[in-house]
């Protein structure tokens, strides 16, 4: 039996592995089978304290993991498909192996939210994608959409024109959501432009497999037509990745975990750290900060039932 089982890799459960496994409570962590979250399909990250000129997202994950299992923690690539919070030892079942473990940390993140169109699913990956920093040098010289009005939509619209001839951003408001700093970043863009009070409704065209153009609606005028582009990128913000929780742990209405008292959960023993419960601040840093709260009162807890 393992004392403590952290489910997620991302900065959340890699800042835990760090301090659990320095404690000397050896922690199995299960990256799940794309390891590393949501840095890892970021390119520059200009704002985690400790990089004076910044650091790449998959740099700062590889580094986080090797300090991890430079104190001993155990990395396990597989996604934890079913747990049983009902009684103690809590019971893990994953990809390829199954666990008892005295304490969990669920650290799973969140992931990123779809449009939920019939042809956006069926062009994904063919010129659809939920990430610019993987999909977008295969845009070169080319004209791309991307959809959002968050920090996220204006990063990756910046980071597209590395590539693309233009880049529009498709926002369904008169006004974004970003940060000013942002904002004026796309606002200089000579190659950025924004199509406001726009929704897609459909893409063309999933029978050629390939994208051919967008079919935008104006929110306020209801006029529908086509904007011919030859990629679409969605920035509409995540979901947590809680779905093998169901009835297990305490969720809001968004289907975040609700901690209390630090990172407690509803389930005794069972501690929840990073983007899988925080839908306000969601960034690198605060999840990472609350990954080493969840390690601390998983060593607190433990030890209070050894006592
Ligand atoms: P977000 O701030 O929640 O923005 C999501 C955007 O998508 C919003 O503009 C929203 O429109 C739009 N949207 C949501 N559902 C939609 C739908 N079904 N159809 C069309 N549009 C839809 O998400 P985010 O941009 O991913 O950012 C998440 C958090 O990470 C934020 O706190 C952000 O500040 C942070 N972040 C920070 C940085 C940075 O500091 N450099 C970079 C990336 C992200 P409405 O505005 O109308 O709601």
């Amino acid at each position: 039996m393992k004392k403590v089982v952290i489910i997620g890799s991302g900065p959340a459960g890699l800042t835990a592995a760090i301090y659990v496994a320095r404690a000397n409570l050896e922690p199995l962590v299960y990256e799940g089978e794309q390891p590393g979250g949501q840095l890892m399909i970021t390119t520059d990250v200009e704002n985690y304290p400790g990089f004076e000129k910044g650091v790449m997202g998959p740099q700062l994950m590889q580094t986080m993991r090797q300090q991890a299992e430079r104190f001993g923690a155990e990395m396990r690539q597989e996604n934890v498909l079913e747990v049983d919070f009902s009684g103690r030892p809590f019971k893990l079942k994953a990809t390829n192996s199954a666990e008892e473990a005295e304490a969990v940390i669920v650290a799973s993140g969140a992931s990123a939210r779809l449009l939920g169109l019939e042809a956006e699913k069926k062009l994904m990956g063919y010129g659809v994608s939920a990430c610019a920093t993987c999909d977008g040098a295969f845009f070169r010289d080319r004209k791309v959409l991307i959809v959002g009005g968050g920090d996220s939509a204006m990063e990756e619209a910046i980071f597209l024109t590395k590539f693309a001839s233009q880049v529009t951003i498709v926002h369904r408001r008169d006004q974004l959501r970003a940060s000013k700093f942002m904002q004026n970043r796309i606002f200089k863009n000579p190659k950025i432009d924004v199509l406001w009070d726009s929704v897609i409704v459909d893409i063309k065209d999933p029978e050629k497999k390939k994208v051919e153009a967008a079919v935008i609606k104006n929110v306020k005028t209801e006029e529908v037509g086509d904007v011919p582009c030859d990629g679409i990128f969605m920035a509409i913000g995540h979901d947590p990745n809680t779905k093998i929780f169901k009835g297990r742990l305490e969720m809001d209405t968004k289907g975040y975990l609700v901690t209390q008292n630090g990172t407690h959960t509803s389930v005794e023993g069972v501690f929840a750290a990073g983007d899988v419960q925080d839908h306000v601040y969601r960034q690198a840093i605060t999840a990472a900060g609350s990954g080493c709260m969840a390690a601390i009162d998983a060593e607190r807890w433990l030890e209070a039932q050894e006592g």
